[in-house]
């Protein structure tokens, strides 16, 4: 994964670790959610912690693998 400067620049460090995680779950497999405190959830948002919803979806994806 490559992080693009210009747009992490402008980013506070919670939403950086959002970006991140967030990217690493699409490249998981997994897909937007729309739950309110969902690291899955689009927008440049400040969560740091995975929600319940995210953590039953990162498990499931890593039983794919
Ligand atoms: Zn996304």
């Amino acid at each position: 994964m490559k992080l693009n400067d210009y747009h992490f620049k402008n980013m506070t460090r919670d939403q950086r670790t959002k970006t991140v995680t967030h990217e690493f779950g699409h490249a998981l497999g997994l897909d937007h959610t729309y739950e309110k405190y969902d690291v899955m959830q689009q927008g440049m948002l400040s969560i740091t912690s995975l929600s319940y919803t995210d953590k039953k979806s990162y498990d499931e994806a890593y039983r794919r693998y």
